[in-house]
C-alpha cells in the first residue's frame, strides 16, 4: 500500500467522477452533485499544478523534495492530507492550496472566509484557510514527531487564481500565485536544520507512510447507475458489438476497438469491489468465459473464491500504482478533454 503514488489516486477519482457523470441519468440528482466534484477536483489540481509548477522554477541549490497532495496516518486510524509539502534544508514549508476568485475577507470571529460582491454582500463562505492550515501543520508535526523527526514546519496558504483579499490580519501566511516564487526563496534562506541525507530519508518515511485516498467504489452511484455497458466516447451513447474487435456508436456511427478495460475500470470503482466471469460477459457480449477472463487478466486483480463462484477482486491500491490502468484512464481522460474543446 505504501508505494502507491499520490498521483495515480487522483487520477483514479478523476476517472470515477468523470465515468459517474457519463453512466448516471441526467435526472438523477447524485449526478449534478458529481459534476460539481468533479469541476471542484479538476480546479484544485489545476491550482496545485500552477504552485508545483512554480516552485519548480527557482532555483534551488539544495536536494529539496516536493510531494503532493500527501495523505498521512494519525493515531486511531484517522488521516490528513496536504496539498503540497516542500522538504528543505531549512525544514518543512506545507503549503495549502486555493482555488477561490473574486473579492474576499477574512472574518476572525468566527474564524471563516467570505466571498462578497461589490457592496459588500456575502455571496458564499468557506472554512478560513488559516486555521486549515494551522491543523495540518500541528498534524504534520504530530506524524513527525511519531516518526522521529524533529523539523519545524512552516506553512503558506496560497491562492492559485489571484482574488482580491480585502480584509485579512496583518502577517497572516496568506500569499497570491505572484508571490510564490518570493515565498520559495526566503524559506530556502532560512538556518539549515537537516543535510541532504535527512532529505531523503524523511521524504522515503513520507512516501512509505502514504494512505491515497481511494473510496472506491464510490457511494451512492451504484442503485443510480443506467448504463453500465461500454459508452460511445464522444456522445455517450451505449455502444453495440460489431464483431470481434470492433464495437459501434448508433448515434454518431464512431468504431471503438477495445472499449473493455475502461468498462471494467468504471465498474470496480463505481458498482462492486468483485465482478463474476458471468457479469463480465453480460457488459462486454462476450461468448464465452475463455474471453472473460483474458479481459480480466490485463487487470491487476485478486481471484478469490472457486469453480462457479469464482470472482475477481480489485485492489484499488493496486490499481492506481498499476502503469497499465494508469495508461487507459489517461487516455480516456485525454479523448474526453480534446471533445470538450
Ligand atoms: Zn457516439
Amino acid at each position: 500500500m505504501g508505494k502507491v503514488s499520490t498521483q495515480g489516486a487522483a487520477l483514479l477519482m478523476e476517472f470515477a467522477l468523470a465515468q459517474a457523470v457519463e453512466r448516471l441519468p441526467a435526472w438523477e440528482p447524485i449526478r449534478s452533485e458529481k459534476v460539481q466534484s468533479l469541476n471542484n477536483l479538476r480546479a484544485g489540481m489545476a491550482g496545485e499544478k500552477r504552485i508545483y509548477e512554480t516552485i519548480l522554477s527557482v532555483k534551488m541549490h539544495d536536494e529539496a523534495a516536493i510531494l503532493q497532495d500527501m495523505a498521512l496516518p494519525l493515531m486511531a486510524g484517522s488521516t490528513f492530507q496536504m496539498d503540497l509539502v516542500l522538504v528543505a534544508k531549512s525544514g518543512i514549508l506545507l503549503i495549502e492550496s486555493k482555488q477561490i476568485a473574486g473579492r474576499l475577507r477574512f472574518h476572525p470571529v468566527p474564524a471563516e472566509l467570505r466571498k462578497v460582491d461589490e457592496d459588500g454582500k456575502i455571496q458564499a463562505v468557506y472554512d478560513c484557510p488559516v486555521a486549515q492550515l494551522s491543523e495540518q501543520q500541528q498534524n504534520l508535526h504530530q506524524w513527525l514527531t511519531m516518526a522521529g523527526y524533529q523539523v519545524p514546519v512552516y506553512g503558506a496558504v496560497v491562492f492559485a487564481n489571484n482574488p482580491v483579499i480585502e480584509e485579512i490580519k496583518q502577517n497572516a501566511p496568506v500569499y497570491k500565485m505572484r508571490e510564490v516564487r518570493n515565498l520559495i526563496r526566503r524559506h530556502l534562506v532560512r538556518q539549515p536544520v537537516m543535510d541532504t541525507g535527512e532529505i531523503r530519508a524523511l521524504e522515503k518515511s513520507m512516501r512509505l507512510d502514504a494512505r491515497p485516498y481511494l473510496p472506491f467504489p464510490l457511494k451512492g452511484i451504484h442503485s443510480a447507475v443506467g448504463r453500465l455497458g461500454p459508452l460511445c466516447l464522444y456522445c455517450s451513447e451505449p455502444l453495440q458489438r460489431h464483431s470481434q474487435r470492433n464495437w459501434l456508436c448508433a448515434k454518431c456511427k464512431r468504431r471503438e476497438k477495445d472499449p473493455g478495460l475502461v468498462t471494467l475500470l468504471a465498474w470496480f470503482l463505481l458498482v462492486r469491489k468483485t465482478i463474476r466471469p458471468r457479469e463480465v460477459m453480460i457488459l462486454l457480449e462476450l461468448k464465452s468465459h475463455e474471453s472473460a477472463r483474458g479481459l480480466l487478466a490485463r487487470l491487476p486483480l485478486i481471484k478469490i473464491g472457486k469453480g462457479k463462484a469464482v470472482e475477481y477482486m480489485a485492489d484499488y491500491g493496486q490499481l492506481a500504482q498499476s502503469d497499465d490502468v494508469i495508461k487507459v484512464v489517461k487516455a480516456w481522460l485525454a479523448g474526453k478533454e480534446a471533445i470538450r474543446q
